[in-house]
């Protein structure tokens, strides 16, 4: 069998036309809620961190742990995640609201936050499939020897109930919360090209941090039933980099908002793919990258 593992934000739905409501939604709950401060000194702030982060994509990321999880430009999400985090994290006014409304955190307070208002607002934001993701999906779970796997940072039952309005023949398994982003310095995972720290160059700028165990851990149970397995994405660093390197074919679906460092080092790989559009999936399925 192959496990077609595809993500779901952005490559199945237009993540480009829901990022402003998603960042209107969060500094709502950020002025209202956390930091109570008016939200058009939020927006002013939000758009002269988002201006500079533009300018220097390189320069801004998403960390965990200390290390890089995504580079803020990767992904119309990825920009707005990164650039809350940015702006809260310079603001000592900010910092302190947030570390009070998240005294416990889970990672820290301000990954906490932006954690919790993505899959709070996304869970009901409008939302928009590309068109291609009906007819994808069903050409997947009509062939006999392919299953279709949704993946998502997000939680699963979101994934699950915006599904259900594609009106599939079959329910589809869903690889939620798998949490890309979760970085270790001490990750088991192990990949002998890159020699010790776990980390993959791009270019000279942008360097792709492989210690994700949680992730790791999740593909190698998706393979572990003898199943072959492909990652199909919209972004490189969460979902894309990890089956590279774990010998699994990557094929990434270019979005408005693709950056050509990471198209670049899909399509210089040997099993990775570049997809203008994600209805030239299945075709290309036909001929698998040897593996
Ligand atoms: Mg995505």
């Amino acid at each position: 069998m192959l496990k077609v593992i595809i993500d779901f934000d952005g490559t199945l739905t237009a993540e480009e036309e829901q990022a402003d409501l998603l960042r209107d939604a969060m500094l709502t709950s950020l002025s209202t809620e956390i930091i109570r401060a008016p939200k058009a000194q939020l927006e002013a702030d939000y758009r002269a961190t988002r201006a500079r982060l533009q300018q220097n994509p390189d320069r801004y990321w998403w960390e965990v742990n200390g290390l890089i999880a995504s580079y803020g430009d990767e992904g119309a999400f990825i920009l707005n995640t990164t650039t809350i985090q940015t702006m809260l994290k310079e603001n000592e006014s900010y910092l302190r609201a947030v570390a009070a409304a998240y005294p416990q955190p889970e990672y820290d307070s301000v990954i906490d936050c932006t954690n919790h208002l993505f899959h709070r607002h996304t869970a009901v934001l409008p939302l928009t499939f590309r068109p291609a993701a009906k007819s994808v999906l069903a050409s997947l779970i009509a062939h006999p020897q392919r299953t279709p796997i949704i993946l998502t940072n997000s939680l699963g039952d979101k994934v699950e109930r915006h599904l259900a309005f594609l009106g599939l023949d079959k329910r589809l398994d869903v690889l939620g919360d798998t949490r890309q982003y979760e970085m270790d310095p001490d990750c088991p995972c192990y990949f002998p090209t890159l020699g010790k720290p776990q980390i993959w160059s791009i270019t000279k700028n942008y360097k792709i941090d492989l210690r994700r165990p949680d992730y790791y851990r999740a593909l190698v149970e998706s393979a572990a039933d003898g199943s072959q397995l492909v990652v199909v994405a919209d972004t490189f660093s969460l979902p894309g980099a990890m089956p590279l390197m774990m010998g699994i074919p990557f094929y990434l679906t270019r979005a408005v908002y693709t950056p050509d460092w990471s198209l670049q080092a899909v399509a210089e790989h040997p099993l990775g793919t570049v997809l203008n559009d994600l209805a030239d999936l299945p075709a290309a399925l036909e001929h698998l990258p040897v593996t």
